[in-house]
């Protein structure tokens, strides 16, 4: 399970995700807090409700992430949408299906980690909200995501 989060331009970030047979790859925007959804969202599978769902910007595109928990697993679904001002209601049957896997939530919650911190890493939090410019660095949630991961997982990966 691979995942990359790259802020490629000002504005726009590269989501990757691949799962060691299909891979798949968004450009998403500014508009939305994405990288805080996507934290929140990975954090949510370790609450009550199984399922979540978060969508990225993609102007004017619709990308939207289904996770569902299964056990020790998540079903994840990517559904995309023509027009994100028309879609924002829509049922998740109404988009089309562009990827999806099913992994461990382990697996998933380390790759998004390694990913966040990455970005991190390379840009600081300064540097982040020069090229995100509407939304900061979410800190606040990777730190939960890491406590929830590093406490309920059991992950075995390095840190
Ligand atoms: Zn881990």
């Amino acid at each position: 399970m691979h995942f990359d989060w790259e802020l490629s331009g000002t504005g726009w970030a590269t989501c990757s995700i691949w799962d060691g047979s299909t891979k798949h790859r968004g450009s998403v925007s500014y508009c939305t807090n994405a990288l805080a959804d996507l934290l929140e969202g990975v954090a949510g599978l370790y609450g009550l409700h199984g399922t979540q769902r978060f969508s990225f910007d993609l102007e004017p595109a619709e990308e939207r992430w289904i996770l569902r928990r299964r056990s020790s697993d998540v079903h994840i679904a990517i559904r995309r949408f023509p027009d994100i001002s028309a879609s924002f209601d829509a049922p998740d049957g109404k988009g089309a299906l562009v990827w999806t896997s099913t992994r461990p939530r382990t697996l998933l919650a380390h790759a998004v980690l390694m990913a966040v911190e990455k970005v991190l890493r390379i840009h600081g939090e300064d540097g982040y909200l020069r090229k995100w410019r509407l939304h900061a660095f979410p800190a606040t949630e990777l730190e939960t995501l890491r406590r929830l991961h590093l406490a309920a997982d059991d992950c075995a990966l390095q840190h």
